[in-house]
């Protein structure tokens, strides 16, 4: 007799998003797409966030059997129940066969207890509903007096070091009770679909990535589905827009009806079809002539924590950790280069501000692509450290962008309707320019790099490793925009 299948909180939630991506978790997991940076970055914040929360709970008691051993972690929650604990994490309870770990289960006095749900987030979302409905019918359908139900979510209005205003704390048993009724035929519904044999039919659409990106997108979404590229590349339209032309068949760009394009998204679809370069010469050299010498290429890198670690910084406040800034003198002048990049786990800020007004040129344009984000740490930095602050907001003041300058008057249909500076420099400078390869080759991935390299107990080889790779990936947007800047001044 096969196995039956079993559901759990992240079972049940794929089912609702979309019952195939459910199947080919349980079936064909070798399917699913590598784990991206960011994703593996929200699950060790929330992982740190769930540890802070815990905190909270005096006298708390973990569960610490794991998943593989489900029997000893229903065993020892039982206990728990039995002796009173004033609260429960990773509280394990089974139903029907779904399985749940409950972040922490509070005793509320004599036989009743709240379910408490917490999360990274800053507010409260619709799955999150989800996902403490299925809780509390798993717990009320093990037999536990379960009165109210609660997410606990990161308010991003604290600051350090006032971290006992960390969490906002929302009642949300009303809505859970009346989503309630719901749940057990869903469960039904996604145990019999788990002992099929074959996955069920559903099409694309705007569920693939709502929640949450669906890690079968690549096998769901292949060139012979889904040409590259497509409707969904065109920049700036609307989801609405992109599904209704994929249900009408105009997927792929030429059978797309032009009408109520912008003049950009028109560029981007007609060169796309004629596999024609754009450049509109004389608009480049009107963007770019009050640009002046010295050019400081200028790139942060910068990581955002739910749980904020220095004096006066706010929860999910972008902090930078690195700089890299190359400077031409004049015109087909030698690189200068300078870098920064903070090398423990110490506030960041001031040395790095430090530096980067030493390193930087009093005059000439600073050169950021897609540079409202370098706009906004200049202008941070400058509020924070009053002695740097004229020459941070005079950096601020200067700044100029290629990326407004591509976006207007260039398109190469290699770019793929993207406008990154790691999509244009390749197509404009040919491979040479790309990020394959690289240790780090994106922003979530510099972040992870930063944090290993900074965590107590690195062996001192792959922190030099690490060091190495973050340098080489921020110099390595840096030299790319140099690029560009190069290519853009040489046609325009
Ligand atoms: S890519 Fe879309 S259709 Fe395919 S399994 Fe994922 S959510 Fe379902």
């Amino acid at each position: 007799m096969a196995h039956r299948k079993s559901l759990s909180k992240s079972r049940y939630l794929l089912g609702l998003q979309c019952p195939k991506a459910l199947f080919l978790a349980v079936h064909s997991p070798e399917l699913a797409g590598p784990v991206s940076a960011s994703a593996q970055k929200s699950f060790d914040q929330g992982h740190a966030v769930g540890l802070e929360a815990q905190k909270r709970y005096p006298g708390g008691v973990l569960i610490g059997a794991s998943h593989s051993h489900s029997k000893l972690a229903l065993a020892e929650t039982r206990a728990a129940i039995e002796a009173g604990a004033p609260a429960i994490f990773e509280a394990t309870l089974a139903h029907k066969g779904v399985l749940v770990k409950v972040d922490v289960l509070e005793h509320a006095g004599g036989n009743d207890w709240n379910l408490v749900e917490v999360k990274s987030s800053t507010g409260v979302k619709q799955v999150h509903l989800h996902d403490v409905a299925l809780q509390l019918w798993v717990l009320r359908g093990a037999g536990l007096k379960v009165k109210r139900a609660f997410v606990l979510h990161i308010n991003n209005q604290c600051r350090h070091p006032h971290l006992e205003e960390l969490f906002e704390r929302v009642d949300v048993t009303a809505k859970v009770e009346a989503m309630l009724p719901a749940v057990g035929p869903e469960v039904a519904e996604f145990l019999e679909l788990l002992q099929r044999e074959t996955a069920p039919e559903v099409d694309i659409g705007p569920h693939c990535k709502d929640p949450y990106p669906c890690a079968y997108r690549a096998h769901c979404w292949g060139p012979k589905k889904i040409p590259s590229p497509s409707v969904f590349d065109i920049p700036g339209w609307t989801a609405q827009k992109k599904w209704a032309a994929y249900r009408a068949g105009a997927v792929s760009l030429d059978r797309l009806d032009r009408a109520g394009l912008s003049p950009a998204q028109r560029r981007m679809v007609e060169h796309s079809v004629s596999g024609k370069r754009y450049v509109n010469a004389k608009g480049i050299r009107q963007a770019m002539r009050d640009w002046e010498y010295p050019y400081s290429f200028l790139d942060f890198e910068t990581l955002d924590h739910p749980i904020p670690k220095f004096m006066g910084v706010r929860a999910y406040e972008q902090l930078p950790f690195q700089w890299s800034c190359l400077v031409q003198r004049a015109p087909c002048a030698e690189f200068e280069r300078h870098e920064y990049l903070h090398a423990d786990a110490t506030d960041p800020r001031e040395p790095l501000a430090r530096a980067l007004v030493e390193a930087l040129p009093e005059k000439g344009s600073v050169i950021a692509y897609n540079a409202s984000f370098e706009r906004g740490v200049l202008t941070s930095l400058a509020e924070e450290f009053p002695n740097y602050r004229k020459s941070l907001k005079g950096a601020a003041a200067r700044l100029v962008d290629p990326y407004l300058v591509v976006r207007a008057h260039v398109y190469d249909p290699a770019f793929l309707g993207r406008l990154s500076v790691k999509a244009v420099a390749p197509a404009l400078l040919g491979l040479g320019a790309g990020y394959k390869g690289m240790a780090v080759g994106e922003g979530a991935e510099a972040q992870l790099a930063y944090l290993e390299m900074i965590a107590p107990g690195i062996p001192p080889e792959r922190r030099a490793e690490l060091k190495r790779a973050l340098l080489d990936y921020c110099r390595k947007d840096t030299e790319a925009m140099a690029g560009v800047v190069e290519w853009l001044s040489s046609v325009g």
